[in-house]
């Protein structure tokens, strides 16, 4: 596998299209050609050599031994010429004389003359002839006669029956003489047998000159080594040519080859740098061996560097969690059994720093051996730890939202309910069947205004998001109070998409808030307003009675000697006629406008808001001491009880609630005073 960094890969890309296709070097190949040369050329001088200086041997031999056996011929034609009329009877008149006188033989002269007649117009220039002795009887250098020979190899192995001969070159030494001569030569020893008995008779020795004959073989000799050169190198060139064709051809190949291989290069390296770029890491692992090469983003999803950790798969599973193991090896089996077409899984692996990654694992066989077993896996790693944590939150939320008390809606931009959870059917009584596909308005009670809803809409096209209280409508047809809360969700680009409401019942806690807020400004025993009412409804009464410019009258009203009712009857009946007081003295006054409160055990006030004249107040009063005077029955009990009144009036008597309260107090401690029973109108003015 090539390298596996992202860098290397657009470098790669970079320089293969900008080299396009052409570029495939011959640098690379195997120069066969060359070396042939080399090795061939010193091969082929070398043999040309051999056979040069083996074909010059051979040939000169066959030359010289022609010439030598042509040489022999001659000197047999002579010696058959000359033997048995001249040199057998010359070898027989000298066989008894002392060498001294073998040059004086009577022979000789005749001889002589006839040897010279022979030789004349022919390449012998001189002829020898030998006894049984090998003493010289004849030699055309008459000077020679009569030398002992006897040891010359020639003459010897001419006297055992055998035929010499040799080649001499000029100021070469003879190998039978034993000395050197003065041009080149062939000197032949040839036996001469007695026809008679069979035996040697002598030896005749003839010496041709040899120059035109080396000249001979000299061209020979350069005649076959050109011969040879020349067909060597034809035999050269023609393996040269074969080589060539071979080499071009291996070229071809190698270029088809390593186009092929730049081609496959190309793509294994642009799918890598596509994989790199969507931020996937690349593994490519030999299945057999274990062997893995990883990508530059596969270690950097890890937290390594590009050359940290081993390429080998030990490696890396040490790093993936021991929980998860298992269930990769048989994801992997499963899809080596061909049941899967692809290996894919999700595992935890340990980074660089201890932290922890989901990784999604995808892979493919892409080689397999002659059997089918896989050989080599190429695959990816996805850091999918971020979507992981996603589905984590969105499963904690719609635990959430199916667990929570608050009911929720989401509805998409036709207004239509998508999906509601379970708090929803609780409170509304309407199933998700009920309501999905429906529009929320089902769920409107009908009691708000048109504009509640047109201003709800405008808020939420502003700000994304309403709540407040609304009164809806239950399956049931029971109305509730709701505190709702609206928002819009938008997509990544800001669309929006959907609403999501999120409501709970407030009734209940609307009742008891209004339980709460009675009982702070009600007092519990006659339903009447308390002190805390009172004072809040006199204060706005006199602010009323000032900008209107207008009068006020304010009763004070005790129960006279009450405490002996609860003594003698009971607190209970005490209780019961002080129920039974407050509705005589709301029978007695206009209940739209006047106000009745209890303030404290036995005490009662009254507001009388537009009173002009003391004596309509007073007439009030009078009522009210009336009614409070007949009989109570409260329960079997006959009650008689009276009161005392006070009355104080706006602004005479008091310009602010303390004044007046204090004016109308005195007025009825007056009345308590005077005997009670009775009303006083407070006269004095502050
Ligand atoms: P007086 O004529 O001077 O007003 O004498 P009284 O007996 O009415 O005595 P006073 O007004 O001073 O006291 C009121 C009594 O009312 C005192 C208390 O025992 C009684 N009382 C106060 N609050 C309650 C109540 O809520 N229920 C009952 N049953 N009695 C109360
Ligand atoms: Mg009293």
């Amino acid at each position: 596998m090539k390298d596996q960094n992202s860098t290397s890969a657009t470098s790669l890309a970079t320089q293969a299209s900008a080299d396009g296709d052409t570029d495939v070097s011959e640098h690379a190949d195997f120069r066969l050609l060359r070396y042939f040369a080399t090795a061939s050329l010193t091969a082929f001088v070398v043999v040309a050599l051999l056979l040069g200086y083996v074909f010059r041997t051979l040939s000169v031999d066959t030359l010289v031994n022609g010439y030598q056996t042509e040489h022999v011929n001659h000197a047999r034609i002579i010696a058959n010429e000359m033997w048995a009329g001249h040199f057998a009877p010359l070898i027989q008149s000298v066989a008894d004389q002392p060498d001294a006188q073998l040059s004086v033989s009577p022979l000789l002269p005749t001889i002589h003359q006839k040897v010279l007649m022979l030789l004349a117009g022919t390449q012998i220039y001189k002829i020898k002839v030998y006894d049984l002795r090998g003493r010289t009887i004849y030699s055309t250098e008459l000077a020679q006669i009569g030398e002992d020979n006897s040891q010359n190899a020639g003459v010897i192995n001419g006297l055992r029956g055998l035929n010499s001969s040799e080649l001499v070159h000029q100021n070469q030494i003879s190998s039978f003489e034993g000395k050197q001569l003065d041009r080149a030569v062939i000197e032949s020893y040839i036996p001469n047998y007695n026809p008679a008995t069979g035996q040697v008779s002598g030896v005749f020795e003839i010496y041709r000159d040899a120059t035109s004959v080396l000249a001979e073989v000299g061209r020979r000799q350069w005649l076959l080594v050109a011969a040879v050169v020349a067909l060597l190198a034809l035999l050269y060139l023609a393996v040269f040519l074969i080589v060539k064709n071979a080499q071009d051809h291996i070229i071809v190949q190698n270029q088809a080859r390593q186009k092929a291989q730049w081609a496959l290069a190309l793509s294994e390296e642009r799918w890598k740098f596509a994989l790199e770029g969507a931020g996937d890491g690349v593994w490519d692992r030999n299945v057999q061996t274990g062997a893995v090469v990883y990508s530059r983003r596969y270690k950097e999803i890890h937290g390594f560097a590009a050359d940290e950790l081993e390429n080998h798969t030990e490696a890396w599973n040490a790093r993936v969690h021991c929980d998860d193991l298992a269930r990769i090896e048989a994801d992997r089996a499963t899809y080596f059994a061909g049941d899967k077409p692809i290996y894919a899984n999700e595992r935890r692996m340990q980074c660089k720093d201890g932290s922890w990654k989901w990784i999604l694992s995808r892979g493919m066989v892409v080689a397999r051996d002659a059997q089918g077993q896989p050989l080599r896996m190429i695959g990816t790693h996805t850091d999918i730890t971020e979507r992981h944590q996603r589905e984590e939150a969105l499963r904690l939320a719609s635990t959430v939202i199916l667990t929570m008390d608050e009911a929720t809606t989401v509805t998409n931009l036709h207004n239509e309910i998508i999906s509601v959870n379970p708090a929803f059917t609780l409170i509304t009584g309407y199933t998700p069947e009920d309501v999905i596909g429906k529009d929320p308005k089902l769920l409107s009670s009908g009691t708000h205004p048109v504009d509640f809803y047109q201003t709800m809409w405008r808020q939420l096209a502003s700000t994304d998001s309403w709540h407040g209280e609304i009164c809806n409508r239950r399956k049931s047809g029971q109305c509730y109070m709701a505190w709702l809360s609206i928002k819009q969700v938008r997509d990544v680009q800001g669309r929006p998409t959907h609403y999501v409401a999120v409501f709970s019942d407030i009734s209940e806690r609307k009742a008891s808030e209004e339980h709460i807020l009675h009982l702070a400004h009600f007092d519990m025993l006659t339903g009447l307003p308390n002190r805390t009412l009172f004072s809040d409804r006199l204060r706005q009464a006199i602010a009323k009675a000032r900008r209107d410019k207008s009068g006020l009258a304010l009763m004070f009203i005790d129960l006279d000697k009450f405490k002996p009712v609860n003594d003698e009857l009971g607190h209970q009946v005490g209780d019961l006629l002080l129920k039974a007081v407050a509705q005589r003295l709301l029978d007695c006054v206009r209940r739209e406008t006047d106000t009745v409160a209890r303030i404290g055990g036995d005490e009662f006030v009254v507001i009388l808001p537009d009173i002009e004249a003391v004596q309509t107040a007073k007439l009030v009063a009078d009522k009210i001491l009336a009614a409070l005077a007949r009989r109570f029955d409260i329960g079997a009990h006959p009650v008689h009880i009276s009161s005392s009144i006070g009355i104080a009036f706006f602004p005479e008597q008091g310009s602010n609630e303390n004044q007046l309260m204090k004016s109308a107090d005195a007025a009825m401690y007056q009345a308590k005073q005077n005997g009670r029973n009775q009303v006083v109108a407070a006269l004095l003015s502050h």
